[in-house]
């Protein structure tokens, strides 16, 4: 089987999509009605089916069904499903020990993570880090850092913006329903202000332009000497898979800089090779002082870290950062198996060579789909905004009925944005060939196929 990195994931899950009931199949069904009775309606679900197995890109569900992933568990199992280094490894240190608490005993591999946060993430001077459990504490917690290393107040975000769903992280978050909607009030002192957003902007805006638009603001409604810090995606995730203009991080950096405001990439959903680097801020070279990461790091167990300038991160007070559980040793263990596995297969370049074929291939359906107003992306996460032929009027049922087509076809699809009209493509960075191929056939005439109802 070809493929796009230098082995495959998931071994004991054949490649392929395979399905044998409707979708979803009676055990499914069964329990659906189960969960309704037991889970909280507020929790979402995207996929109809239970998962009984996986590995590499394929769910396979309670009822026998194999679904080509290409959600990776929204950008966590990079390195494919039950990754075998991962599960080995996770395996080993649970008989080991399970937990300590590293504020209580400090164990080994809580500080290997850290070492290699440090000479993975943008920038070559002296780092720490913090470990969390989950993207939003890492986020949380960098702007503790940012407030007590500056000593200032105000947090700035950019539009279409999501950090998470605690209380600061919600203040941060820029999408309403269903993020924050009633779960008010917020923390204070966070400002928003616009993003590049090229397909929406004006026409011929550059990056550096976007900058000075969004710095303006902060000039003007905040005062740049109130800034602890600014915080950015380098591509926005969940607010639509927004690629910034080349140019607006660079010059957001220097506006930074020159200020003394720290720059804090939330890299939690573009980190790890996603984007075909290490990181999203690789690509123009933009070194922030706090990096936020999380989703990729583990291979599918809960962690999280705060990477940053040490005497950023070591301005904090001993006992000002952690948490029972941040740095789980299985967690640990679980993240230097992926970080391994990332480096033994080349898993940068293979995020290129899936970006380049899925552009190719969506840019090809978009010629054939007025609904299709961009194909946008780097590396293993790319996606197309869906419009109202000839409009820029966001068109989320049609991302909604696509999505949902797919999914009775066997390929799990993501949606995203701020108004819900993008498809999102992340599959695990071990995907084949063959496999990938396959899942944008379904995507494609799914596209395709779509008519707008009345
Ligand atoms: C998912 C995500 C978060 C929140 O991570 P959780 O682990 O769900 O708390 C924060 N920032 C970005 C960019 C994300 O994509």
């Amino acid at each position: 089987m070809a493929s796009l990195s230098v082995a495959d994931g998931g071994a004991s899950v054949p490649q392929r999509r395979h399905l044998v009931t409707e979708v979803p199949g009676p055990r499914s069904r069964a329990l659906a009605t189960r969960r309704a009775a037991a889970v909280a309606a507020g929790v979402a679900g995207t996929l109809p089916v239970f998962v009984d197995r996986a590995g590499g890109g394929i769910l396979l569900d309670v009822d026998g069904n194999a679904f080509v992933d290409l959600g990776s568990g929204i950008a966590v199992t990079s390195v494919g499903n039950a990754a075998p280094e991962v599960v080995r490894a996770v395996r080993s240190q649970a008989g080991r020990f399970t937990h300590t608490c590293f504020m209580v005993t400090p164990y080994e591999e809580y500080v290997e993570v850290c070492e290699e946060l440090a000479r993975l993430t943008p920038g070559g001077h002296d780092k720490r880090s913090v470990l969390v459990n989950s993207g939003a504490e890492a986020v949380e917690n960098a702007v503790k850092v940012a407030r007590r290393a500056t000593g200032r107040d105000a947090v700035v975000v950019l539009d279409h913006a999501y950090h998470g769903r605690t209380n600061l992280t919600m203040a941060m978050t820029a999408k309403a329903m269903p993020y924050k909607t009633g779960f008010g009030p917020f923390a204070g002192e966070v400002y928003r202000v616009p993003a590049s957003y090229p397909l929406r902007d004006p026409a011929g805006l550059t990056g550096a332009q976007a900058a000075a638009r969004a710095t303006a603001m902060i000039d003007a409604q905040v005062g740049a000497d109130q800034v602890a810090c600014v915080v950015v995606e380098p591509i926005l995730g969940e607010g639509g898979f927004v690629v910034p203009a080349a140019g607006f991080l660079p010059a957001l950096a220097t506006w930074c800089r020159d200020r003394g405001v720290l720059l804090v990439a939330d890299e939690v959903q573009t980190g790890f090779a996603r984007t075909g680097d290490w990181f999203a801020c690789d690509d123009e070279g933009v070194v922030p002082d706090l990096v936020a990461t999380a989703k990729g790091i583990a291979g599918g167990l809960p962690l999280g870290a705060v990477t940053g300038r040490a005497e950023l991160m070591d301005a904090v007070h001993v006992g000002g950062l952690g948490g029972t559980y941040g740095g789980n040793p299985v967690a640990c263990a679980a993240a230097l198996a992926t970080l391994r596995t990332y480096r033994d297969l080349d898993l940068v370049a293979a995020a290129r060579r899936i970006g380049a074929l899925v552009h190719d291939r969506l840019t090809d359906v978009a010629a054939r789909t007025p609904a299709v107003a961009q194909v946008r992306g780097r590396g293993a996460m790319q996606a197309v905004e869906l419009v109202r032929p000839g409009t820029l009027e966001p068109d989320p049922a049609a991302a909604r009925r696509v999505a949902q087509e797919c999914s009775r076809r066997g390929v799990l699809v993501l949606t995203c944005g701020t108004y819900g009209n993008v498809l999102r493509l992340l599959p695990p960075l071990v995907i084949s060939v063959e496999l990938l191929d396959d899942a944008l056939d379904v995507l494609a005439a799914a596209l395709v196929e779509d008519v707008t109802p009345g």
